[in-house]
């Protein structure tokens, strides 16, 4: 994690510099404090919105007043503003504020249908996974297994970077997309790198090796 910063003329942003003007703005929340917040606002979002009794929509909305407050019940230091300024400096794109409402893009595990996401129009899609997982993958298919969506990545090396975590060695699915759609199943973009989808069965896979 970064701290995130404050440039005056190009808004929050994580890291040192500005990578818009390279000025040194000022200290908003450090990474301490941004770890904390990003997690409890995730998995909130993703995973419990219950447990405080915020209400989630069919798309994953919440009103974000009252996650607000939710948040600085927990954390006395945080607040909206703050809050705000974490997700318009994700980098991942994790977050999206809306009229009021806040959600995540991805990730969930929490019964959502995100049927307002845009379509994704990849003919190609990746999936990073290790050796083992991907041969039993190629035999039964990629189905969710913690969350509500198969997360697909839009290029290889984000495939390998997925793959990274749980593996040294990472072996790319590659995901015949346009042929999957034609046949009915749907794909919507979480953001620029991240696609997902209810289940890919197997016929619409194979396997690379990566070098
Ligand atoms: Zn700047």
């Amino acid at each position: 994690m970064e701290d995130i910063r404050f440039c005056p003329e190009h808004g929050y942003y994580r890291g040192e510099k500005c990578e818009k003007c390279n000025r040194k703005g000022e200290i908003i929340l450090d990474k301490e404090r941004v770890e904390r917040l990003g997690r409890f606002v995730s998995g909130i979002l993703r995973h419990f919105p219950n447990r405080f009794r915020l209400q989630m929509d069919e798309n994953g909305w919440v009103d974000f007043d009252s996650l607000a407050k939710v948040v600085s019940r927990k954390y006395r230091w945080a607040n909206k503003w703050l809050i705000k300024a974490m997700v318009y400096s994700d980098k991942k794109g994790r977050y999206e504020l809306s009229e009021g409402k806040i959600r995540a893009r991805y990730g969930h595990s929490v019964d959502v249908e995100l049927n307002d996401y845009e379509p994704a129009e990849n003919d190609i899609l990746y999936y990073g996974t290790s050796e083992e997982e991907a041969h039993r993958l190629l035999e039964i298919g990629i189905k969710p297994v913690n969350q509500k969506f198969v997360h697909l990545s839009t290029t290889i090396e984000k495939g390998i970077e997925v793959a990274m975590l749980r593996t040294d060695e990472p072996i790319i699915l590659v995901v015949d997309a346009k042929k999957a759609r034609e046949d009915g199943i749907r794909f919507i973009k979480a953001n620029e790198f991240i696609v997902l989808s209810k289940e890919i069965p197997p016929q619409y896979l194979r396997l690379i090796e990566v070098e």
